[in-house]
């Protein structure tokens, strides 16, 4: 028997409407390029976006047409979101730190017909320029007065809103409709892109804060240092106003002052972004003694949120979640809000449960699976490849069968190339990207486990630790690090620091201290790179004449 109850889509515009009517008091505020701090309420947004839709309109966008968009965080970034999804069009958010190659061909695989760009990008935009596709429309967002000189022919973002009405018709579009567009960042081959829908992005941002409770609260000030160009800034476009949040936008400075100045100008409560970021502004932090007043809350993501980074924000009173996803997860799969019985657990236990990454979120299925494809049971100790299922999941890659072939199993569950384990209430433990496992002798090292551990000791500021071939076990891990002051500790005093958690094995068989890791284009240390860049590296042991 079918339910009698009404079918309205799932539109993104919707969640605007809604926050400017039912949060009018919330909005944006965003430091901007041109230098200064810029406030609107949602209600403005909505206006604003609606002349952008028109604008767009008028510049011969139509539905399915893509916006390719190259900016940071900020207001006019939102107002895209919200206007071209809402117009039937879809939103291609590009990272301005992919290669030349790979910009080149992600805005020709995604056939963008407008690309629309912060002012200080415009350098990265003509080095792109004559190679990119004839009748690409330019737009900089930004009013007359700070134009750049160099962009002739490129329309004026405030110019093209200004004459428009700050009403639109927002079309009833099937909630199966593409709205956005984003590339993964492809350490190899080209990049893939995720093509989100109006259903997805709406359940996405019902689904994040219900579990994610630690962050949200109306009236409060969130800050996504994650960016908007990559995995839809986790979301808090959505979930802030739906949830009547005031987004605060960093624009293009994310180094710890800057983040600091900001957040504690502004009163942030939540702030979400990579470890990378919240290293920086926890050595802020530091060498201002205090935290930015209103700080309580941060969700850590990308990647695996070392522990002393943990334990570093906790005891200064800030809670810390961890979250892992991905770009074609939309990209948000696990919250990390402890049950409530660890509010009387003793300290080590809370912050061992924060160290995984986080519980499965409502409408997600989680499988681990042996090298056979064979289901693992969610145990806590059985370790395989995750796959993932569930409505705000990719169910291929933008117009590439070949990569969606070997990223979906035959029951069409999603490959997300970690290797992990889950426990009983759903925790999620990422031992490795399964091309970052160490495989020594049959048996394998968790990088992330060794990175962990080597962190916690005082003298390392960073580290990754990578793969080197071994004749007799295969591979052995070696740890690259990072100093924190002038002292530079053995491998045998590193060891000795790390061996309480390891085999004896399992420990790394050298230490090579650099003076910067590698990153990747969105924040993380780049493995490949790193690995790349040690080509002609031999093991100790197979030195002198051994190799
Ligand atoms: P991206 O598509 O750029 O968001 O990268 C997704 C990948 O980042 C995942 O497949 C994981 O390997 C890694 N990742 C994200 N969050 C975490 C986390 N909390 N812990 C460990 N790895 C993570």
């Amino acid at each position: 028997m079918q339910g009698q109850m009404m079918h309205r889509p799932l539109r993104i515009i919707d969640i605007l409407r809604h926050a400017a009517e039912a949060h009018p008091e919330a909005g944006i505020v965003s430091a901007r390029v041109e230098g200064d701090l810029h406030r609107q309420s949602y209600g403005e947004t909505l206006a604003r976006a609606a002349q952008l839709a028109h604008a767009l309109n008028g510049l011969g966008i139509r539905a399915g047409d893509r916006v390719g968009t190259l900016a940071w965080n900020g207001h006019r970034h939102v107002e895209l979101y919200y206007a071209v999804s809402g117009m039937g069009a879809v939103c291609h958010t590009i990272n301005p730190r992919l290669s030349r190659e790979q910009l080149l061909y992600i805005i020709a695989h995604a056939g963008d017909r407008v690309l629309c760009v912060d002012a200080d990008l415009m350098p990265l935009v003509e080095g792109l320029w004559p190679d990119l596709p004839e009748g690409l429309r330019l737009v900089i967002l930004t009013d007359r007065a700070h134009m750049p000189e160099t962009a002739p022919g490129a329309l004026c973002y405030e110019e093209m809103l200004a004459a428009q009405p700050g009403e639109f018709a927002w079309p009833d579009l099937p909630e199966d409709t593409a709205s956005g567009l984003c590339y993964t960042s492809g350490t190899t081959g080209h990049p893939k892109g995720a093509l989100y829908s109006h259903r997805s992005t709406v359940l996405h941002a019902l689904q994040v804060p219900i579990s994610q409770t630690s962050s949200f609260r109306a009236g409060a000030r969130i800050l996504p240092v994650v960016p908007m160009f990559h995995v839809n800034a986790w979301g808090l476009p959505y979930t802030a106003p739906l949830t009547g949040m005031t987004l605060v936008m960093p624009g293009p400075h994310l180094d710890g002052p800057s983040l600091f100045r900001l957040m504690d100008a502004e009163g942030v409560y939540s702030a979400w972004g990579v470890p990378t970021v919240w290293a920086g502004l926890l050595a802020e932090i530091e060498a201002q003694g205090r935290i930015p007043q209103g700080f309580g809350d941060i969700v850590v993501g990308g990647s695996a949120a070392p522990r002393v980074m943990i334990e570093a924000y906790e005891a200064r009173g800030v809670n810390v979640a961890q979250a892992w996803g991905m770009t074609e997860m939309s990209p948000i799969g696990t919250h990390g809000v402890l049950p409530p019985r660890y509010d009387d657990a003793p300290e080590a236990e809370r912050i061992a449960a924060k160290c995984c990454a986080g519980r499965r979120l409502f409408g997600l299925e989680f499988k681990i699976v042996d090298d056979e494809s064979r289901p693992q049971p969610h145990d806590g100790a059985a370790v395989g490849e995750l796959y993932v299922r569930g409505n705000t999941v990719i169910s291929g890659y933008f117009e590439n069968p070949e990569a969606t072939r070997a990223a979906m199993d035959a029951e069409g569950w999603f490959g997300t190339g970690d290797v992990a384990s889950v426990d009983p209430e759903g925790r999620l433990v990422i031992r490795d990207r399964a091309k970052d496992l160490v495989k020594s002798g049959g048996e394998w090292i968790s990088s992330i486990d060794l990175e962990n551990a080597a962190l916690s000791h005082p003298a390392i500021a960073a580290c990754a630790v990578v793969a080197m071939p071994h004749p007799k076990w295969d591979e052995r891990p070696v740890l690259v690090a990072v100093a924190a002051g002038a002292a530079r500790p053995t491998l045998e005093e590193v060891q000795a620091h790390m061996a309480p958690h390891f085999a004896r094995w399992q420990l790394p068989d050298d230490l090579v201290w650099v003076e910067a890791l590698p990153h990747t284009a969105t924040g993380k240390i780049s493995k490949l790179t790193l690995r790349q860049s040690m080509g002609d590296y031999v093991l100790p042991e197979l030195r002198g004449g051994a190799a």
